[in-house]
């Protein structure tokens, strides 16, 4: 093949490649141009693998950095040290936290449903606060799958929650109205774990 011959290829495949990513643009365009509306989101990041609450922290970070208004509520893992929360604290985030630690160590009904119910008030009196443009609810879902917290207190919470207003909530296995009620749900699967190679929770990393 000549030098000549070879030139001509490559022109075509540019030429390809530029036709290509033209009919992409016009199509992201027509995307972005459609998609006009402005208000207040409800994410769902739920699934088995790791990234959940650190995709959730990580969104009010983002809106901290807009200068945005945030709050937090953690459910269930009150006890466990959380980096996090250290930070975002101190950058004025408010925080509720459910200080009964892991079910499967507190291991009562009683002292969990109303340490929820507790929790859970002050999260209702976040999503109708106007002045918070953000509100997480880290590990919110457990609490409606072991039936602490009627998934309907939660629906209509949401549903009257200010227009504006952004909702998060992480945790695996969602009640299916929250899901459907979401805007936005994404579910993170595990490929592999540290843990399962014995490698243990470690603080800076895993919480
Ligand atoms: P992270 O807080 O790191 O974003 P997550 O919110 O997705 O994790 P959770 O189900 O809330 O995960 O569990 C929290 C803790 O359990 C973390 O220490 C995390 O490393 C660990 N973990 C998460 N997914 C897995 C998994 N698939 N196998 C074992 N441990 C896991
Ligand atoms: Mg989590």
């Amino acid at each position: 093949m000549t030098h000549h011959q070879d030139n001509s290829k490559e022109d075509v495949k540019n030429e390809r490649h530029q036709q290509r990513q033209q009919k992409l643009k016009d199509a992201v365009e027509t995307k972005v141009a459609s998609a006009q509306e402005e208000r207040g989101v409800l994410m769902i990041i739920t699934g088995n693998g790791k990234g959940k609450s650190t995709a959730g922290f990580g969104t009010l970070t983002r809106a901290l950095g807009h200068g945005k208004r945030a709050a937090a509520v953690q459910f269930i893992k009150g006890g466990w040290e959380c980096g996090e929360r250290n930070v975002l604290q101190k950058l004025g985030v408010d925080f509720a936290i459910m200080n009964t630690g892991f079910t499967w160590d507190t291991q009562d009904r009683v002292q969990d449903t109303l340490a929820c119910e507790q929790t859970w008030c002050v999260a209702e009196k976040m999503l109708a606060d106007a002045e918070l443009d953000i509100v997480l609810l880290d590990e919110l879902t457990y609490m409606v799958a072991y039936h602490y917290l009627a998934v309907e207190r939660v629906v209509s919470a949401l549903k009257n929650r200010p227009a504006h207003q952004h909702v998060i909530i992480t945790g695996r296995g969602c009640h299916r109205a929250l899901l459907e009620l979401a805007d936005t749900v994404s579910e993170v699967q595990s490929i592999k774990h540290a843990f399962e190679a014995g490698v243990k929770a470690q603080a800076g990393f895993d919480y």
